[in-house]
């Protein structure tokens, strides 16, 4: 019999948590999992992935969008969209998705503990309720998976309707006709274009010079072209020094540079924090960087060997994805189940923005500083029946591959569908394959895979 109370004993149930724990109860061991009761799911189902997703789909609905290209540029399905029309999908789904984790931890026979955690010492966390007394919990094996929330500097008042941050956005009540978006990342250019569906001018400011180094140019080329074109103004190089509302109750940006950015409301999604602060790591013998993250080796064990960490709290790449898939190898290796490791050049990546980008596989920038000769293949949707069905004129898919052995080196997509497309490069390039493969396949017909057909024809005739 153990002298601890459980096998395994997860602090936050995010992806990573759910897939460390449930892959643990799969072997047989005891396991739970800590959170407050309102964020099961994590930051992903509460104010991160699933909001942002859904509130996108609802936009592109409610708002005719994706209808446009037919029915003239001032079509819409509902003539006067609010806040709370969006928000009712998302709560709906919300709620779906809450109860979905519920029930896969109950089915797995995963314990919940409901409060927050903090370290007693290195085997044992004491778990705060919000409105009754701490419990203590010990365990042979501890995964972090405490994510990330926002973090904001001092001189930015949020105030969480007029003046707010990424987590607070699902709640805001009234939607502004000119939005400042400050911080040109992932989660500000998704919001920044999404909203720029629904007329509203978004000024973007960014102190970087140039926008997602990590994607392709010619991808965030396209990107910013769309969004110029639906009235999104980029103020790049720039760096806000102060927030404050005006005598109108209109809100300022003040640049380093001396201009003002006026707006109706501001989103400041720079950075986020790592949850750390509140687990007492020092009581297990554990630090942090500065952003608050803690250090792991390939097997995702933190310096005290029988402590895990995966997801957020780890950093790059904070995806959904990848922290379940993190979850589920920590827990593999701390009870001697060892599956492969994913390939870091595999790794998908989907950027929710309008239009929707994915990639897999190096960028032409990467392949050129690695001096990799390469040839493209491109294929528009507008050259597909199928992109021509939905009315996509944006869409464009673009291969890498080798000019000598045809293999295939990246992909690279920007349209409708482009997050699910990008899985079939994943596959070829997964198993080696060449652009040839592309060539003699017989794809569905019509469909957006097409493109891949396409985009390998005329790579070939490049050569
Ligand atoms: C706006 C936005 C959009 C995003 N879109 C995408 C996307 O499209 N695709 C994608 O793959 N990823 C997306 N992400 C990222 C994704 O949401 C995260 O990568 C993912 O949620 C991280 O999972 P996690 O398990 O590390 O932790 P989280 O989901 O952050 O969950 C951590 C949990 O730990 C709990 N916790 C923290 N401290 C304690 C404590 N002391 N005691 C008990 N519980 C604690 C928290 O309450 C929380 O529930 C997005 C993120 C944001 C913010």
């Amino acid at each position: 019999m153990s002298e601890y109370t459980y096998d395994l004993l997860v602090i936050g149930s995010g992806p990573a948590g759910q897939k460390g724990a449930i892959a643990a109860a799969k072997l047989g061991k005891r396991v739970a999992v800590v959170d407050r009761r309102e964020m099961t799911g994590g930051v992903c189902v509460h104010t991160g992935m699933i909001p942002s997703k859904t509130l996108r789909e609802a936009i592109l609905y409610l708002s005719g969008f994706r209808q446009r290209t037919f029915y003239g540029k001032d079509y819409v399905v509902s003539d006067k969209i609010s806040a709370r029309d969006l928000a009712h999908r998302v709560q709906r789904v919300v709620e779906r998705e809450v109860e979905v984790v519920h029930n896969q931890l109950r089915r797995n026979g995963v314990t919940s503990l409901v409060g927050t955690a903090r370290f007693v010492d290195s085997h044992s966390v004491e778990v705060t309720p919000e409105s009754s007394q701490p419990v203590r919990a010990s365990a042979e094996h501890l995964l972090i998976a405490c994510g990330t929330r926002s973090t904001c500097a001092p001189d930015i008042p949020l105030d969480g309707q007029c003046i707010f941050d990424a987590d607070q956005l699902p709640e805001v009540n009234e939607l502004p006709r000119e939005l400042i978006v400050v911080g040109a990342g992932v989660i500000g250019l998704e919001y920044a274009s999404m909203l720029t569906a629904l007329d509203i001018k978004v000024t973007i400011i960014d102190q970087r010079p140039t926008l997602l180094d990590f994607v392709d140019r010619e991808m965030i080329e396209a990107l910013s072209y769309h969004m110029r074109r639906r009235g999104a103004t980029f103020r790049l190089g720039e760096t806000v020094t102060r927030v404050e509302r005006d005598a109108q109750g209109r809100v300022v940006a003040h640049l380093e540079s001396g201009k003002r950015v006026h707006g109706g409301a501001l989103l400041y999604t720079v950075g986020r924090q790592a949850n750390t602060d509140l687990l007492d790591l020092g009581a297990a013998g554990l630090g942090a960087d500065p952003r608050g993250r803690i250090l792991v080796n390939e097997n995702f064990q933190t310096s005290v060997p029988h402590i895990y960490a995966a997801g957020d709290v780890i950093g790059f790449p904070s995806l959904a994805s990848t922290s379940s898939e993190q979850g589920r190898l920590a827990s593999g290796h701390m009870f001697g189940v060892n599956h492969r490791h994913v390939v870091p050049e595999l790794l998908p990546y989907g950027i929710y923005t309008v239009p929707e980008i994915s990639m897999v596989g190096r960028t032409e920038q990467q392949l050129t500083a690695a001096r990799v000769p390469y040839e493209i293949g491109i294929a528009k949707y507008d050259e597909l029946a199928k992109g021509q069905i939905l009315g996509d004129e944006t869409g464009l898919l673009k291969l890498l591959f080798d000019p000598e052995s045809l293999k295939l080196l990246g992909a690279h997509a920007i349209g409708d569908g482009a997050a699910e497309l990008i899985h079939i490069a994943q596959a070829v390039l997964a198993f080696g394959g060449t652009i040839e493969y592309f060539r003699d396949t017989v794809f569905n017909y019509p469909t957006l895979a097409e493109a891949y057909k396409v985009a390998a024809l005329a790579g070939l005739n490049r050569l």
